[in-house]
């Protein structure tokens, strides 16, 4: 603990973000980064509690609280007030992958469980990540970490997201030989395609991660999709092992009237397209996926939701509103959401911040449901909507549309956000891989081994749709799974196999 009183005489001080009238005229990245000495003072109010909650990950009735690495997140205060930032860099290193990813995007459920948080604002933990591992690639502390020699062993991990790259990263690790297969153009993901440039940048942040894990060994073979241009089984006869790490990337559809008319997309569309078109205008000239001059209505009032008002203000939509089926949560903590738990509060994210220095309000309305869409010729031209109120019913609680209370909104293009349903099934299926009722790969989460001797399965196609932080921890505990697996006495390498 850096400084005994630090929590009694110092208050919360946040980084800066750039505006979000000036940030709207740009896709980089807008978040701020405190000066060092605000980052000492900040670290000083870490009390360095005898339970540290904050490094808990646990999963509580209102979700995750606590980190779900176990980032060691007192220590590295610790080091940050007396100076030690190599030292810092090092003990993060020990439970984090991917420090640069969480930095950024992690909602940061450590400082939801913070024992600070109880009676004043949380210890700025997340920032402290960020500057930690920033000053290390500033710095050159972060160099290729080469294994000196090599198992014999080859691992394919089927999907490129932070769960597949965190697999990778400790396969490799342990000198194995890996391969990561992914359908898309270009590895990442959700983190190269989903999360918004203006929130995680792709070419300097995300390359940057991938560069180095390929120094390191690691073997990407992009626009490969398993189950089309190789099996599963094919990579069963080749590698000695398989980790499934290919996301819950079904979206959940709104099965109304005017569903089939044109207009109407699901975000990752608008997303996907939004980064692609960044990354390689040329390739994408033309796109016609893009919201400029468009009154556009999101449906799904979560981050993915918030992503895509981001996006299509950037591009120029003529109106935006975000509709949410859920009622306003309060700005303090609800009787039934006490602390350590993820705090449910209301709060303006980037995306609102954003819509409200273009259009002077929160573009989010509440307990709204989309009844129909309307249309003329086969295109949008609107929706109808009804207020709802909730109800419990067997304990559970359900939407019920309020009478009289029915409402036509203009809209030319509508983004579907209600989140995913899970992983595709076709490719498991005709692998053999079991699912489980709610259709994600049955594998008891710690061990991770799927019901196909040598193939285990980690992140969103395993726990259904989550967070990266999750998806790393998830990746970290699946190789390890993995390396056990491998370590088996007598156990055949795939080149014993081939021969
Ligand atoms: C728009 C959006 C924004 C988000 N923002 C945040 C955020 O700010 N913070 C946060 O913590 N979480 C966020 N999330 C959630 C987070 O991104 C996911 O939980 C996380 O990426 C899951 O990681 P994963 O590795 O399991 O899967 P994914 O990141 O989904 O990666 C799966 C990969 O597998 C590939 N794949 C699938 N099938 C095959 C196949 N047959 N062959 C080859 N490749 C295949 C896919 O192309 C994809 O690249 C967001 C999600 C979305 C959709
Ligand atoms: S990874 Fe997320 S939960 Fe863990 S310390 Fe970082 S911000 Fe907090």
């Amino acid at each position: 603990m850096g400084k005994p009183t630090g929590f009694l005489e110092i208050k919360r001080q946040e980084a800066k973000n750039e505006a979000p009238a000036k940030r709207l005229g740009h896709w980089h990245e807008f978040a701020g980064k405190m000066p060092a000495p605000a980052i000492r003072n900040q670290a000083a109010r870490c009390m360095d509690c005898g339970v540290p909650f904050c490094q808990g990950g646990n999963v509580l009735p209102a979700g995750t609280s606590g980190c779900p690495v176990y980032n060691l997140i007192p220590e590295w205060n610790d080091m940050l007030y007396k100076g030690h930032w190599q030292q810092a860099f090092k003990l993060l290193l020990k439970t984090n992958n991917f420090p640069e990813f969480t930095g950024r995007v992690c909602p940061a459920p450590c400082e939801g469980a913070c024992v600070l948080g109880i009676n004043e604002p949380p210890v700025t933990i997340k920032h402290h990540e960020y500057a930690i591992i920033e000053q290390a690639f500033a710095q050159g502390w972060v160099k290729p970490r080469i294994p000196g020699q090599r198992t014999g062993r080859k691992i394919a991990i089927v999907g490129s997201g932070p769960a597949g790259l965190a697999a990778a990263d400790e396969l490799n690790q342990y000198g194995h030989s890996v391969t990561v297969f992914e359908r898309d153009d270009r590895p990442g993901g959700l983190l190269m395609y989903g999360i918004p440039n203006m929130k995680l940048d792709k070419r300097q942040v995300v390359d940057r991660r991938l560069k180095l894990m390929e120094t390191e060994g690691v073997t990407f073979k992009t626009n490969t999709e398993v189950g089309r241009h190789i099996s599963l089984q094919e990579l069963q006869q080749q590698y000695d092992a398989l980790i499934l790490a290919t996301g819950a990337t079904v979206p959940r559809d709104l099965a109304v009237p005017g569903r089939e008319l044109k207009g109407i997309h699901f975000a990752m569309e608008l997303l996907t397209r939004s980064t692609k078109d960044l990354l390689t205008p040329q390739a994408t000239a033309g796109s016609c996926l893009n919201a400029k001059g468009k009154k556009v209505v999101v449906i799904g009032g979560g981050d993915t939701g918030t992503d895509c008002v981001a996006t299509v203000l950037r591009q120029q939509c003529a109106a935006v509103l975000q509709l949410e089926i859920m009622p306003k949560p309060p700005v303090t903590r609800a009787a039934d959401n006490p602390w350590p738990e993820y705090p449910r509060l209301y709060k303006a994210d980037y995306g609102q911040q954003e819509a409200a220095a273009r259009f002077g309000r929160d573009p989010r309305l509440y307990e709204v449901m989309t009844r129909k869409f309307l249309g003329n010729n086969g295109r949008l031209t609107g929706l109808v909507t009804t207020k709802v109120k909730w109800l419990k019913k067997n304990g559970h609680p359900v939407p019920a549309a309020l009478p009289d209370t029915g409402a036509t909104l203009e809209a030319d293009m509508v983004l579907l956000a209600m989140g995913f349903t899970g992983p595709e099934p076709q490719m498991l299926q005709l692998a053999g891989i079991a699912l489980s009722r709610q259709g994600h790969i049955k594998a008891t989460y710690g061990n991770y081994a799927t019901n196909q001797p040598g193939v285990f399965a980690a992140g969103d196609c395993r726990r259904g749709q989550s967070l990266v932080v999750w998806a790393i921890n998830e990746g970290r505990g699946a190789a390890r799974a993995c390396h056990q697996y491998l370590q088996a006495p007598n156990r055949k390498n795939s080149t014993d196999k081939v021969d």
